[in-house]
């Protein structure tokens, strides 16, 4: 086919874009034009769109921008809400933006009555988002200037980071932003907010953050507060002459290449592949947990793969799920009819395509299983069915400890919570533009492949725990949606051995049931957890439960160097599980890598459960703490994999301990070596 001229604008900021993704922006950095500013103008750029924010807050009347550095969707989820809360609450005439749409060289020109709104996210060691990496780098740099050469002094802002204080690096993308801001004279309203993941209190962290933030703004900018009235961003437009049999209308396909039956790459996070799936078989199936091992044919794409990397699964929602949420909404006859959305702000954006149906929009493109939200109920509230409800609804709303206490260990999502507090009414007086605009987007799930891209280049595999938690209040118990997505998908395949389980009235056949066979929605996205080049190096990996994944990967890779001759150093694995006779992964593969590899390949296992006291990997790390020791003397490279609350953090301090205790030195310099050798990449984590 001949490529129009939009392929070729998106192919080049493809192009860009990868040159950007592999050079980490340091193109930007290195190749300097003296006259030029230091953040580069986007040569892929779309005909027609500004990347002057200022210019297009002028054009569209705006004095409040929200921009987001979001890569699982919550940070851009929190920037819409604030938008949303400055307009209802104090008629602030608001946009949200995405960093990675508009360049920063005016930031100098922002006018002192308006003001910037950051909601940024810390992603992996302390790094920014992808989206968020060009402005992050451009305005840390040590040349950075802006187009007057002046400093920022009118330029106000407030800030809020997304962290997970597992991580060494806490919230460090919003405290460098917020510390480099004011470092260039502008300043910044209330204080830096920051929540926090590994707590699990994120949700309450912003909420706590965002009350005397409005507050020290509306002083700031003499702003009145009104009773926040609710005002859709986006119309819902009956599209009668349509039916879901139309051929232009969105079934659930992300794009129009999809909608035309002719999907086309470069596949990537915008623009899903649908794969083959291989095979798939349960690695283990107990009594409240199982899991899915699943080859992913990537043959025929542009994806590729090195091993160590993350493939994401573009999961879709549970039939039951999209009954239920439909039900309560009262859409139930009305879920095939076509819609399309209109956006009633011009920066405001669809976040799926239409015409599509509420069907479609419920089961591909909503986050609508994941745990309801007190500030949606505020938002709710207004259109209880009755007036007894929406006092109810009010006060789940405002009481922070009323609302843990009545929904806290339900594990409710929007369409359980409505039904159980509506007592059977149905809310059809929410304007659907409240759950758009309130809801995420329906989010990939990333896995870390374990496979060796060496071993089968064209085929990715993943190692899945099916989440299923049995809850005493409800009938069902609560399910993952990927793993059950994806547990659902192996069940087809294995003709249906499981099928009373996993019976959730998936689409498996996809929109329009287009697929007969098997297939799954994914992208790979690289990483940096990476073997070392030279096979001789030894290496020590620890990943207990589905940590193991990428490991056996590692393992896989190393045995193949060994079959092909080259060699390989030592290969210590640390794996842990609940007991040997459950859940131990991968238990007959790893006799066979040893076959091969001999002993160059040493498997350590701890099983909590089988003994009376507890042993988790960290315990046998320790027992081999001289073994440890010699092989990071001998240039070792150290790997950990998993659960990033717990396991992760004691992995971390019991090698400081081995290292304080064999190379004789004080724990603080043992947390220095540590330290170091994560600067180095010598210790690397993919955790989760
Ligand atoms: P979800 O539906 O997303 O639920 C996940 C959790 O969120 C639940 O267990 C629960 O705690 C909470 N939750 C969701 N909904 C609610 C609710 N309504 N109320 C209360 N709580 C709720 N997983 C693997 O199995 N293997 C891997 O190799 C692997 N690698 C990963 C690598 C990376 C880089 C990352 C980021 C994650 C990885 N994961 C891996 C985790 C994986 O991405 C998914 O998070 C996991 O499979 C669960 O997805 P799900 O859609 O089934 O569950």
């Amino acid at each position: 086919a001949e490529l129009d001229t939009l392929d070729l604008i998106v192919l080049g900021a493809i192009l860009l874009g990868t040159i950007a993704y592999f050079t980490k922006g340091t193109l930007w950095g290195v190749v300097k034009d003296p006259y030029a500013s230091s953040f580069a103008a986007n040569a892929g750029q779309k005909p027609g769109r500004t990347r002057n924010f200022i210019e297009k807050m002028d054009e569209t009347n705006k004095n409040c921008i929200v921009f987001y550095g979001s890569q699982t969707g919550t940070a851009e989820d929190y920037a819409s809400r604030l938008a949303k809360e400055g307009k209802s609450r104090f008629g602030l005439n608001t946009m949200v933006a995405d960093l990675e749409d508009y360049d920063y060289e005016n930031l100098d020109e922002f006018p002192s009555d308006k003001i910037v709104m950051f909601v940024l996210a810390t992603y992996g060691e302390g790094e920014p988002t992808d989206n968020a990496v060009e402005f992050y780098e451009a305005i840390r740099s040590d040349d950075v200037s802006f187009t007057n050469g002046s400093s920022l002094e009118n330029l106000k802002y407030v800030a809020f980071g997304l962290g997970n204080n597992t991580y060494e690096h806490y919230n460090s993308v919003v405290r460098r932003i917020d510390e480099t801001l004011t470092k260039l004279g502008a300043t910044r309203i209330g204080a830096a907010g920051e929540g926090d993941d590994g707590a699990g209190t994120m949700e309450e962290d912003f909420l706590a953050w965002k009350d005397p933030m409005w507050a020290a703004l509306a002083e700031s900018m003499g702003l009145e507060e009104r009773e926040a009235i609710y005002e859709p961003t986006f119309a819902i437009v009956d599209r009668d002459n349509l039916t879901a049999q139309s051929e232009e209308v969105y079934l659930g396909e992300p794009n129009k290449n999809y909608l035309q039956g002719t999907p086309k790459g470069p596949y990537n996070a915008q623009n899903p592949h649908t794969a083959e799936v291989a095979e798939s078989r349960e690695l283990f199936n107990s009594k409240d947990r199982s899991c899915i091992h699943m080859e992913i044919d990537i043959s025929g794409s542009n994806l590729s793969y090195q091993t160590g990397d993350h493939i994401a699964v573009w999961p879709s929602n549970a039939g039951y799920q999209v009954d239920l949420f439909l039900k309560a909404l009262g859409l139930t006859d009305k879920r095939n009819n076509v819609i399309s959305i209109k956006a009633l702000e011009p920066t405001a954006k669809v976040p799926f395509p239409t015409p599509t149906t509420y069907d479609a929009i419920a089961r591909y493109h909503m986050e609508i299983c994941a745990p309801v939200s007190r500030q949606m109920i505020s938002t709710l509230a207004p259109f209880s069915p009755t007036e007894k409800i929406k006092t109810e609804m009010t006060r789940l709303g405002n009481d922070k400890e009323y609302f843990h206490e009545k929904t806290g260990h339900s594990f409710y999502n929007i369409a359980q919570f409505l039904t159980v507090l509506g007592e059977g009414a149905t809310w059809d007086k929410i304007p659907f533009s409240a759950f758009i605009e309130g809801l995420n987007k329906l989010q990939p799930r990333y896995y870390s492949i374990s496979s060796s891209s060496l071993v089968q280049p064209k085929k990715v595999a993943i190692t899945a725990v099916v989440e299923t938690q049995a809850l005493p209040s409800q009938d069902a118990p609560f399910r993952g949606v990927a793993t059950h997505y994806i547990a659902a998908l192996a069940d087809k395949q294995n003709k249906g051995a499981k099928s009373d389980a996993y019976d959730l009235t998936y689409q498996i056949a996809g929109p329009r049931s287009r697929h007969t066979g098997t297939h799954l929605p994914v992208h790979i996205r690289h990483s940096n957890f990476k073997l070392p080049s030279d096979p001789s190096r030894p290496i020590i990996m620890v990943g207990p439960g589905t940590g193991v994944a990428p490991f056996r990967a590692f393992v896989q890779e190393r045995a193949k160097q060994a079959q092909d001759g080259a060699e390989v150093g030592k290969t210590l694995l640390f794996f842990g599980s609940r007991n040997a006779k459950e859940d131990y992964l991968y238990e007959s593969e790893w006799a066979e890598y040893k076959k091969i590899l001999g002993d160059k390949f040493e498997l350590v296992t701890a099983f909590s459960r089988d003994t009376a006291k507890k042993v988790y990997v960290q315990h046998r790390l320790k027992e081999k703490g001289e073994e440890v020791h010699e092989l990071l003397q001998k240039k070792a490279l150290f790997y950990v994999c998993g659960d990033a609350a717990r396991m992760a953090r004691e992995v971390n301090t019991t090698l400081a301990q081995i290292i304080a205790e064999y190379r004789k030195v004080t724990p603080t310099k043992a947390d220095e070596v540590v330290k170091s050798m994560r600067a180095a990449n010598q210790y690397q984590e993919d955790v989760w």
